[in-house]
């Protein structure tokens, strides 16, 4: 893709709420635009990284069994009134045509339990497990911190429905390896975290943290067990307690929660058993925020020049800035040696996006620092006369030639290379 015709620019401005690296460094290099505070519109760069990080959630989800719905995110009062969730803090309410009082979904529990129990009628049915990947809505108090707490936000909801709680408890478990597979796969370095079960579980439920300096919650991890633990789950008195804790501001990029018979026992979904007596309909509720996940990255991943996108997230693999020349003959060269790359990159799938625009070298190599593409190729006159292109990757400091007929095999492997990736915070 073009540069110049790429719609959404690097630009010196942030949203004056920009409290955050990631709400400012995603804005200023043009990935998302603020529409107010917790309502961002993705530009296409931050399109692209959606959606590759929620093809790494959906993916994950596919390979646990779980099967892709989607449930609408306008929602009729009753579906909340038989929950007895229809007065929650965080819900949008508002009366549509006729005065009929609907809800934008903050969560899905109370359209998708009712929706499985019209589906299922036998214990043959089960177990089942759905998910959907859509906004939610919620009215949160203070949005903050560009993606991390938005009020309209991507959310990877699923639940599991089971007869026997071993077969739950199975569940569950293989949930945390996905969800830890999705963390690892865009670059994070997530714990899992017991929290309170709020008000459905007397147990544990449990939260994948990820640290950073932006994030809300604190994690004490027990220096002699191990455990991490989300504070609200700490006696109050060990708060300050550095002895006994590790303590750790953290991000909350995902939460998975035993919900018993709460929801079930809600609408009466009980099901017929092997010996023909009901049986009750244990359930778990898995999420995952993609939109929060990509702020977490930005937040992990970043210096002072921008962002460092780790390969499998970044909107496009390489930035290949051609330089321009004053002489015609060399500028024309330029074009077709850049132009030739781009296509035979791109054909071996490798993404590649071409700052073609007649600026100074300077300008575009801060904007290829401020969007953090993992790699940066230079096509210049001076590159030329070796026959070669300069190779930076986001991380070094140094750059390199590469011959220009070895660098499409180079760009290859190094893409399908294991990534090392530290934080830089
Ligand atoms: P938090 O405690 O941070 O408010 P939560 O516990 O209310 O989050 P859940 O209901 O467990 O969140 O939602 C599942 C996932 O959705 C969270 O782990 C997070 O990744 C994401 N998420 C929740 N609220 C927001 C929000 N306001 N903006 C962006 N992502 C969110
Ligand atoms: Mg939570």
């Amino acid at each position: 893709m073009k540069y110049s015709t790429l719609f959404g620019k690097t630009t010196k401005e942030a949203p004056h709420d920009a409290d955050s690296p990631n709400a400012r460094l995603l804005t200023q290099a043009g990935y998302i635009h603020q529409l107010m505070a917790g309502a961002y519109t993705y530009l296409p760069l931050g399109l692209r990284t959606l959606k590759k990080i929620q093809q790494i959630v959906r993916e994950e989800m596919d390979a646990i069994g779980g099967q892709e719905i989607s449930v609408p995110m306008l929602t009729p009062k009753k579906v909340w009134e038989d929950t007895g969730r229809w007065g929650i803090d965080v819900l949008y309410r508002f009366e549509g045509a006729g005065g009929k009082e609907m809800a934008l979904a903050a969560t899905a529990e109370d359209m998708v339990t009712p929706l499985v129990k019209s589906f299922t009628s036998s214990y043959k049915d089960f177990p089942v497990l759905v998910y959907q990947m859509n906004d939610k809505f919620r009215n949160e108090p203070r949005a903050k911190s560009g993606l991390l707490r938005g009020r309209e936000f991507n959310m990877k909801d699923l639940y599991s429905f089971h007869l026997t709680q071993e077969g739950f408890e199975e569940f569950y478990e293989k949930s945390k390896g996905a969800y830890l597979n999705v963390y690892q796969r865009c670059g994070l370095d997530a714990m899992v975290v017991k929290a309170s079960g709020g008000d459905f579980t007397e147990k544990f439920s449990h939260e994948f943290q990820v640290k950073t300096e932006a994030g809300e919650d604190r994690v004490y991890v027990d220096k002699e067990s191990g455990d991490a633990l989300n504070r609200e789950v700490v006696p109050e008195e060990d708060w300050e307690n550095t002895d006994k804790y590790d303590i750790h501001k953290t991000i909350e990029v995902g939460n998975i929660f035993p919900l018993e018979t709460r929801f079930s026992d809600a609408i009466k979904f009980t099901v017929q058993g092997a010996d023909g007596s009901p049986q009750k309909v244990i359930m778990g509720s898995y999420g995952i925020g993609p939109s929060r996940v990509m702020g977490s990255i930005v937040e992990v991943h970043h210096d002072e020049k921008g962002i460092r996108w780790p390969k499998a997230v970044a909107p496009f693999h390489v930035y290949m800035a051609s330089l321009s020349s004053k002489d015609e003959a060399v500028q024309a060269r330029i074009d077709e040696v850049a132009a030739g790359l781009h296509d035979e990159l791109e054909a071996a799938g490798v993404e590649v996006l071409w700052d073609e625009r007649n600026t100074r070298p300077g300008s575009k190599f801060a904007d290829a620092d401020l969007i953090g593409l993992p790699l940066r190729l230079v096509v210049s006159e001076k590159t030329l006369a070796e026959n070669a292109v300069e190779w930076k990757e986001r991380h070094e400091d140094e750059a390199r030639l590469v011959g220009i007929d070895d660098l499409v095999e180079q760009a290859k492997q190094w893409l399908a290379a294991p990534e090392r990736l530290t934080s830089h915070e």
